[in-house]
């Protein structure tokens, strides 16, 4: 370590690295992967990162160690900079040591913004469900962070609508308007059942065309909005400047508008911007939870219309598709399921994505109040609930009172499915790390919930000390003290187990 470097305090320089991960980390990662992160210690060449969970800690070491190392030796000024992560349950957004990551993205941003002026990407709390915003760019000042904070549609884009053949010409149509809008399909007519992307394609659309061409004016709406406006406009005699809304924009998105049905005058004037934008070669996207032919209360000429652009429809997706959409939305929340939990799931969610969001959810909120990992046996109910008890597939589980397990052979079925361990393993010498943290896991439980003694412990797993079995077992009481996530996939065996 530089002198110079020395100086500086820990907090000083992981802001300094951080500015250099938002580079080269994607944004949504870096918010969710890099908040409540402190360097702990700086020991000679290696520098000890700290990480509030074990989800963090897998993520971090699975995806950007290497880019830590490398930013690390940069700012260090340290060619062959080690990072050693650990995990610091204590970190939190109001410990001394932890950066305000959304305000360092939105400084970083700037910075990027002021070297080059190009992206467009929405900065700070992506979370934001607003699917009611306006912009007309022309008026608005260079794009900036807080001009984009402000005005980014929502959060969804095309990168993360997963594709699969239920969808595939729907998303293939959105790309190639948002690539030449107003001039490959016009209109765009998206149609399908509740919860299976139609606004999340829409407005993804919008999005992209934003990136693309940041002076076009985009206009999302909704139907039920559009009609409340004109309500509104002829309340206050207003009309006119509401059309002047309207037919002065470049993209204009028009959400589930089966809700214009028998609304005559909202019709009309809907047809009328209709024909004003397209004859100026303005692209118009319009959604629908059924296809034009099957729009009853629509004017035939508004229906005649609709078909004579590009028509698509989404479907309800298979089954690998629903776990693809699930593996990145748990990605997106910073929550870790297992391919199991992931593969239950996707077969047991029968209607739409929604729901299938739904379960996800409850299954965060499992994680997070219960302090267990969800497993099949906690996230059966929760669907069996949503499908009005209908049978689950791969649900294994009796629902009776649960049988309080009493051996340690028990423990070990559990563990080993749990941790992938085989029990050959757990009875062998290996030393390997996972393997090693099962079979202590396997101690714990059976001192702590079986009352076993250290001495039958060591003996029914291959002859192992008492002094072995001792030191597991405080080991693991220390883990479960000091971190968070891993004291709830203990406590989930230990409620598969009935110990809880
Ligand atoms: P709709 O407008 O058709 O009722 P939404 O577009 O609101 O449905 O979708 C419901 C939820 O499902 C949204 O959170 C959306 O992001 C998600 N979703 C739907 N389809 C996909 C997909 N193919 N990939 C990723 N997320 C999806
Ligand atoms: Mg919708």
């Amino acid at each position: 370590m530089t002198p110079t470097v020395l100086k500086k305090d820990t907090k000083e320089l992981w802001r300094e690295i951080l500015f250099k991960l938002y580079a080269s980390v994607p944004q949504s990662q870096f918010l969710t992967w890099f908040k409540n992160t402190a360097i702990l210690e700086i020991e000679g060449q290696t520098v000890t990162l700290g990480v509030p969970t074990s989800i963090s800690f897998n993520n971090i070491a699975d995806k950007f160690l290497s880019v830590i190392q490398q930013a690390s030796g940069e700012v260090l000024g340290q060619e062959a900079c080690q990072i050693h992560l650990k995990i610091d349950g204590t970190l939190h957004r109001r410990d001394m040591r932890v950066i305000d990551i959304v305000r360092l993205a939105r400084s970083a941003a700037k910075k990027g913004e002021e070297n080059a002026l190009a992206p467009t990407k929405a900065v700070g709390d992506i979370s934001s469900t607003n699917t009611e915003t306006e912009y007309a760019s022309d008026a608005m000042p260079r794009v900036g962070p807080a001009y984009v904070d402000r005005t980014s549609i929502s959060r969804h884009t095309l990168t993360n609508f997963i594709v699969g053949p239920e969808n595939q010409l729907a998303y293939a149509a959105c790309s190639a308007v948002s690539k030449a809008p107003g001039q490959a399909y016009n209109p765009l007519f998206i149609y399908g059942g509740v919860g299976l992307g139609k606004t999340h394609l829409m407005q993804a659309t919008g999005n992209e065309i934003k990136a693309r061409f940041p002076r076009k004016k985009i206009l999302y709406v909704t139907s039920e909005k559009f009609t409340n406006e004109l309500i509104q406009a002829i309340g206050n005699q207003k009309t006119a400047d509401l059309r002047r809304k309207y037919r002065d924009i470049d993209v204009l998105m028009i959400d589930d508008i089966q809700f214009l049905a028998n609304k005559q005058q909202t019709q009309m004037e809907f047809f009328h911007t209709f024909n004003e934008l397209q004859q100026t070669k303005k692209q118009i996207i319009i959604s629908s939870d059924r296809p034009p032919k099957e729009l009853g209360g629509l004017e035939q000429r508004l229906i005649s219309r609709f078909e004579c652009g590009m028509i698509v429809d989404v479907q309800f997706p298979d089954v690998e598709t629903r776990s693809a959409i699930l593996r990145v939305k748990c990605k997106e929340r910073g929550i870790y399921l297992s391919e199991e939990v992931i593969d239950f799931i996707a077969h047991n969610v029968h209607s739409s994505i929604r729901e299938l969001e739904g379960v996800l959810n409850q299954a965060i909120a499992l994680y997070e109040l219960s302090q267990t990992t969800p497993t099949i046996k906690t996230i059966g109910p929760v669907i069996m609930k949503l499908n009005q008890n209908r049978s689950l597939q791969g649900y294994h589980y009796q629902n009776g009172p649960k049988v309080r397990a009493t051996t340690l052979e028990e423990v070990m079925d559990a563990v080993s499915l749990f941790f992938h361990v085989s029990g050959d393993e757990m009875y062998g010498s290996s030393r390997k790390k996972e393997i090693a943290l099962a079979r202590q896991v396997v101690m714990h439980v059976a001192k702590t919930d079986l009352g076993q003694t250290y001495e039958k412990i060591g003996e029914t797993l291959g002859g192992r000390l008492h002094s072995t079995v001792m030191h597991s077992c405080s080991k693991i009481a220390n883990l479960m003290k000091k971190e968070e996530g891993f004291r709830r996939d203990i406590n989930s065996i230990r409620l598969d187990l009935g110990l809880l």
